[in-house]
């Protein structure tokens, strides 16, 4: 199997799976419980809650959520819902997953004013358009880290900096594709998104961190749980499997980088040289996503001719729903031929060239197949 789909979820690491069994069968009691399983299960959660703080360099609250779809709503409305009487107005881009757009279409649907920042050509947010958006009216900006689609990253710092002129807008970065790909300060940002099964850990698990001086209103109601934002509870092996998962990837993280660079270059060099091929990523794009257009053929189509040689790759993102066209890559190529023929192929430090050998020449043959299908 060649799986190129990273960016979609990642394979368990057997150290975290190992972890995960090894909590479920240590530490059966609920961590709110008051006997003794219950403090050994609140022990290895608090343990670990710390550590997550401390990988992250943070000492924002850490709120455990089923994943980042989850953090981004519970951020989103929990932001709208409990600071309404600040105003009624909120700014995101046309790069967020479809976690977070949908989200505020939701909220928009009941009244709130949504505006979209420019991007330069490069997909970065126009820090002049975001000033200009910003009023007193403005309870929300959320802006991803890193765009899942075509990779974009963007400068939580410069933007921060815009926002901070008005002291009450609260900022929120779905940082789900950034996290164990490349080191990153959230010191400047009062909400982050994130999820395990991006970073080699299990599905169902993520967390919403907040700055302290910030509050939400919950979306899931029903007694404190390891925080009074999110019911239900303690996942305590999915806890500690994070702050695992975390660890490992945060471990290699600038050599891991490095590699992916490498074979995201030499990649994207030799699809360059298919002559229907173009590449949608930018200057600003990490390695770890590529993103092409190719064009005349069906992405659908092409996804299932590599899959019959069992080769992965995705349409746009997993989680976006596949009858429409790319929002990210129309925003940024304004090109609908190419949005609706794009192909997101994702790669890892667990690559290989050989891997990625293979992906080149069948793409090649499958296009030629194909395309003589259609004469
Ligand atoms: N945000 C981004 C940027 C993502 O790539 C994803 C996963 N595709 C999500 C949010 C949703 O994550 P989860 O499936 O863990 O809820």
């Amino acid at each position: 199997m060649t799986y190129l789909d990273y960016s979609a979820t990642t394979p368990v690491n057997k150290e975290v799976l190992d972890t995960y069994i090894k909590v479920v069968e240590k530490y059966p009691g609920n961590p709110n419980s008051l006997h003794k399983l219950g403090f050994e299960a609140k022990k290895i959660i608090d343990d670990s809650t710390k550590q997550i703080q401390k990988l992250l360099n943070t000492d924002k609250e850490v709120i455990y959520t089923s994943g980042a779809t989850e953090s981004n709503n519970l951020a989103i409305f929990g932001v709208c819902n409990k600071y309404k009487n600040r105003g009624n107005h909120i700014i995101t881009t046309h790069l967020e997953h479809s976690s977070v757009s949908e989200s505020i279409k939701k909220l928009e649907q009941e009244g709130y004013e949504v505006s979209y920042v420019k991007l330069d050509k490069n997909g970065r947010v126009d820090l002049n358009d975001l000033q200009e958006l910003l009023t007193d009216k403005t309870i929300l900006v959320s802006i991803c880290s890193i765009n899942s689609e075509i990779g974009i990253k963007q400068d939580l710092k410069q933007i921060s900096k815009v926002i901070r002129q008005y002291p009450k807008v609260i900022f929120h970065t779905d940082a789900t594709q950034i996290i164990g790909k490349q080191k990153i300060d959230f010191s400047d940002v009062d909400l982050v998104s994130m999820s395990a099964q991006k970073i080699y850990g299990m599905k169902g698990i993520g967390c919403l961190l907040k700055n302290k001086n910030i509050t939400l209103e919950p979306i899931i109601y029903g007694g404190k749980s390891t925080t009074i934002y999110r019911s239900g509870t303690p996942a305590t092996p999915l806890i500690v499997s994070l702050a695992k998962a975390l660890r490992l990837a945060i471990e290699n993280i600038d050599s891991n980088y490095e590699y992916v660079k490498k074979l995201s270059d030499y990649t994207k060099e030799q699809l360059s040289k298919i002559n229907t091929i173009s590449i949608n990523n930018t200057d600003n794009s990490i390695p770890h996503i590529i993103n092409i257009s190719v064009n005349g053929i069906k992405p659908e189509t092409l996804l299932h001719a590599l899959e019959q040689e069992e080769i992965y790759i995705s349409t746009k993102t997993a989680c976006s729903k596949g009858d429409d066209i790319s929002e990210s890559v129309y925003e940024l190529t304004k090109d609908k031929e190419k949005a609706s023929h794009s192909l997101r192929i994702s790669i890892s430090h667990i690559t290989t060239k050989e891997e990625i050998d293979y992906f080149l020449k069948k793409i090649e043959e499958k296009i030629i197949n194909l395309q003589q299908l259609t004469k």
